[in-house]
């Protein structure tokens, strides 16, 4: 009998009535002879209710992050004991299983956590059961048994764990929109979806703002080829199919997605001297008090002198200011900036590695509509820039426009 874990994100299990639907949709999987593991969200945005909560409180000491996690995993625990009785309720034999019950173990970072193990033995033996195991997602245990989470939209991430410890057919990912577009949908009328889309691109597309996978559930889906599918709750249809390069496909397009995030903010150091270990003294302490680092800029001015700049997300923020106002006087720096109103974005695709100009053509779309570009950074398949957030929706529908997006596959 095959194997397909099913995971349902926030929307789809809003509501006891939304809980409904998911449950007949495990059902009809079971009864076209499928084996069902079922991992869930928090209700809604309960989530982002739970956080408030921490925020409210606003300690941000030692142990506050450890508290915050035994706070956010609530939200799914509620999901898998309101799906299990509604399965059973409708003849569905199954039990919930919360992070440690499945058999997830982390390491000890809270609230940014990564798997290290699954010991999926309780999981085998309720589906040995004839049951649907339905598991919390974003969640697990350290080596203490303390529960930790795994960063936002991590349930993703359990799911594919799951698929690839359990070995499954395919790992499914129902979510509020009907697979992967080249763009978010909900700002970009023309987004189209795609039927295919590469793990190189789509891990670019998700680590760089493209919220509808979590980036470490794509890693995990590469890692251990899982087949991995998005795919609508509410709409019927084949979703989205994350899938090796097709090295024999002629048409591929230069450009595959467009991916932002308002989740960002800029630091820049002013008037540093310009010696070896400069780089180290300013991110050092920031790396230390575990705030992640994206792009990073340093310029030299004629008189020897440099200014640094570089960006984290968003909630790190004013920490990393406090921890930079220190540095800038230990280094005697001549001044602190900072910005919390920028965002980043970004175009991916495995095509631009044959063409040259996309980042010019890129770089010509904003300066048209006079969108001034305060970094940018690139790699093989990707260009990102940092502009001001306000502008961001205005360049991410002129860039899909230009770059032909909507059409099954661009010539330039
Ligand atoms: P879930 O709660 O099911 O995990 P998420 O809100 O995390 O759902 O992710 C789905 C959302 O991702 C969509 O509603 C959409 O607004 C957003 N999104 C961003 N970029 C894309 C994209 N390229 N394709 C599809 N959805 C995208
Ligand atoms: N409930 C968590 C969040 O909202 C995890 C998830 O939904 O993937 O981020
Ligand atoms: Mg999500």
């Amino acid at each position: 009998m095959s194997l397909v874990v099913q995971k349902f994100g926030g929307t789809s299990v809003a509501s006891t009535k939304h809980i409904q639907k998911v449950a007949e949709k495990i059902i009809q999987a079971r009864q076209r002879g499928q084996n069902v593991v079922a991992v869930v969200s928090a209700m809604g945005d309960n989530t982002d209710r739970l956080d408030e909560l921490a925020k409210e409180v606003n300690f941000n000491k030692v142990g506050a992050k450890r508290e915050i996690d035994v706070l956010l995993s609530t939200g799914e625990q509620v999901t898998i004991a309101v799906l299990s009785m509604m399965l059973m309720k409708l003849g569905c034999p199954a039990r919930s299983f919360t992070g440690g019950q499945a058999g997830i173990f982390t390491d000890k970072s809270h609230t940014r956590s990564r798997i290290r193990e699954i010991k999926p033995d309780r999981l085998l033996e309720s589906l040995e059961l004839g049951e649907v195991p339905v598991v919390a997602g974003f969640q697990g245990i350290d080596c203490h048994g303390d529960i930790t989470t795994f960063g936002r939209g991590g349930s993703d991430t359990t799911a594919v764990a799951l698929a690839a410890v359990l070995e499954a057919d395919e790992c499914q990912i129902f979510t509020d929109v009907e697979g992967v577009y080249t763009t978010d949908p909900r700002v970009v009328d023309q987004a189209r979806l795609m039927d295919r889309v590469t793990f190189e691109e789509m891990l670019e597309l998700a680590s760089l703002g493209s919220k509808v996978l979590h980036a470490r559930a794509v890693e995990f889906a590469s890692k251990y080829q899982v087949p991995l599918r998005v795919l609508s709750t509410f709409v019927q249809g084949e979703g989205t199919l994350i899938t090796k390069e097709d090295k024999l496909n002629m048409e591929q397009p230069i450009i595959s997605g467009i991916a932002f995030t308002k989740d960002e903010a800029k630091l820049t150091v002013l008037g540093v001297e310009d010696v070896p270990g400069i780089a180290w003294k300013i991110l050092g302490p920031i790396s230390d008090a575990n705030i992640g680092i994206d792009m990073i800029v340093q310029n030299v001015a004629a008189d020897n002198t440099t200014d640094f700049t570089f960006t984290v997300i968003r909630d790190d923020y004013h920490e990393a200011m406090d921890l930079l106002n220190q540095v800038a006087m230990d280094i005697g720096a001549r001044q602190v900036n900072g910005d919390d109103k920028i965002a980043k974005l970004s175009i991916v695709g495995v095509g631009m590695r044959s063409h040259a100009g996309v980042a010019s053509k890129m770089f010509q779309v904003l300066a048209d509509r006079s969108i001034n570009i305060q970094m940018i950074s690139t790699s093989e398949i990707k260009v990102s820039v940092v502009i001001a957030e306000e502008y961001i929706e205005l360049a991410a529908r002129a860039l899909h426009s230009v770059f032909n997006l909507e059409e099954k596959s661009i010539k330039s």
